[in-house]
């Protein structure tokens, strides 16, 4: 498959290094508060590539850190009178039930900061010993920017540019302003001992740090928010390539963001809309957010999420209808194929094989809704919808759009049965009653 890299800002075929294999990884949220729905965007699209990846028989592994030692993890424990542990702890369950709510795989690999401390105090050390880094008096480590002629090559920064620039607001502690830190020192809260004194890592050390901990040397794929492509992914490549001598990762992958409306979500505007608090089928979230090409800004209103929520609707009707018909005539066999049925995957699979165009790939899917819909009437192919169930239903998991479906029990079977003859001898009144208990069953006809 091809897929954007920002690193070289050209859609670019994804070459495993290890065949058969993709490694990823992706930044995840400080435990300070509960996540917006754009937060929710990378969690949706990675578990995407995930499956998407996993559906064209690569095993993925893939890992996504807690930063659960911070500034702000400390104010808010101040706030809610707990512990720092106990505030990351209580967000970090938040953040995972909403992993669960829109329905994304949450057996990844979850690094935590206060975990990694030893691999994190080694590596800064690592890099003061090779001249990359420098401590000041206060205690404090910074990176030397100028130390790496090629920083700026992932945000199309120059370095002199960069340096030039930041002149002005240039700390008496740090040698250039884009110098950034390493190692912080730090008297309250959390503190580790280091060769610098007490004090905490900064933050664009631990992802670095975490992903050789778990991939032993460069993945595949390191994605984010596009917000995190300056400084942090700047910064976390100048690092690795001063400690590992490589860029970390070939691909770098990052969506864009969720606005509401025009303007950007943020609590000072007061137009934030939180994971915990969606009214409607987070599913149909999800929807709206494969809807846009991930590297698109959604300009999310409750007017659009409305729109979504009728078409996952239609989408789910669909898929009810033609799994009840399968049900009730014992048809379910995974095996069976048809011309229409692979051709309607080749298309499937065109559209994510290019740069993951997931709208692409739903109108495949909003193509089937139609195709069930004509099929399910009069003359019905047998081979031709059991194919397209097939096909319908995989698609459906690859975008995480699935949900549980039980099949019929004995007794229900016999209450479709009699619904049938009723409506056959024209006995309405008895076959609105037994609809009426199918549907409290789950079976809505
Ligand atoms: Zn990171």
């Amino acid at each position: 498959m091809r897929l954007y890299n920002t690193y070289t800002n050209k859609i670019e075929e994804l070459k495993p290094i290890k065949e058969g294999v993709v490694t990823i990884y992706y930044c995840g949220p400080t435990v300070y508060n509960y996540i917006h729905i754009g937060n929710a965007r990378p969690i949706i699209f990675f578990d995407t590539l995930k499956k998407y990846l996993e559906h064209k028989n690569y095993k993925v592994i893939m890992a996504s850190n807690f930063t659960d030692l911070n500034e702000k993890i400390l104010a808010q424990a101040k706030k809610e009178g707990l512990t720092e542990m106990e505030v990351a702890n209580k967000y970090i369950n938040a953040y995972l039930e909403d992993v669960k709510r829109f329905n994304a795989d949450d057996s990844y690999i979850k690094p935590r900061v206060t975990e990694t401390i030893p691999e994190i105090i080694e590596f800064v050390d690592e890099l003061v010993k090779n001249g990359s880094a420098y401590k000041t008096e206060t205690g404090d480590v910074y990176f030397r920017v100028s130390s790496l002629p090629t920083y700026g090559a992932l945000s199309n920064r120059k370095i002199d540019e960069l340096i030039q620039g930041a002149r002005v607001e240039v700390r008496d502690e740090k040698e250039s302003g884009y110098d950034f830190a390493l190692w912080k020192s730090f008297n309250e809260g959390i503190v580790y001992d280091s060769p610098w004194g007490k004090g905490r890592p900064g933050w664009h050390t631990e992802c670095c740090v975490m992903i050789n901990n778990i991939f032993k040397g460069m993945i595949d794929i390191h994605g984010g928010g596009a917000d995190l492509i300056f400084p942090h992914h700047e910064n976390e490549i100048a690092q690795a390539e001063c400690a590992y001598h490589h860029r970390i990762a070939n691909h770098w992958v990052h969506n864009a963001r969720v606005n509401f409306g025009k303007e950007k979500m943020s609590k000072s505007l007061g137009n934030v809309v939180w994971c915990k608090d969606l009214t409607c089928d987070p599913l149909a979230y999800r929807l709206l957010v494969l809807s846009f090409p991930y590297r698109n800004i959604i300009p999310y209103t409750d007017e659009l999420q409305a729109q979504f929520v009728d078409q996952y609707e239609r989408i789910k009707s669909a898929y009810n209808k033609l799994f009840l018909y399968l049900d009730v005539n014992n048809l379910f066999d995974s095996k069976v194929q048809t011309e229409k049925s692979v051709e309607l995957m080749k298309r499937f699979d065109e559209a994510n094989d290019e740069d993951m165009n997931t709208p692409n790939g739903l109108s495949v899917i909003y193509d089937i809704v139609k195709l069930i819909n004509q099929s399910l009437r009069g003359e019905v192919n047998n081979e031709l919808v059991v194919s397209i169930f097939n096909v319908f239903d995989e698609m459906l998991k690859v975008y995480g759009l699935n949900y549980k479906k039980e099949r019929m029990d004995e007794e229900t079977r016999n209450l479709y049965t009699s619904w049938l003859d009723a409506k056959k001898v024209k006995d309405f009144e008895k076959a609105d009653k037994i609809r009426e208990e199918l549907k409290n069953r789950g079976f809505a006809l």
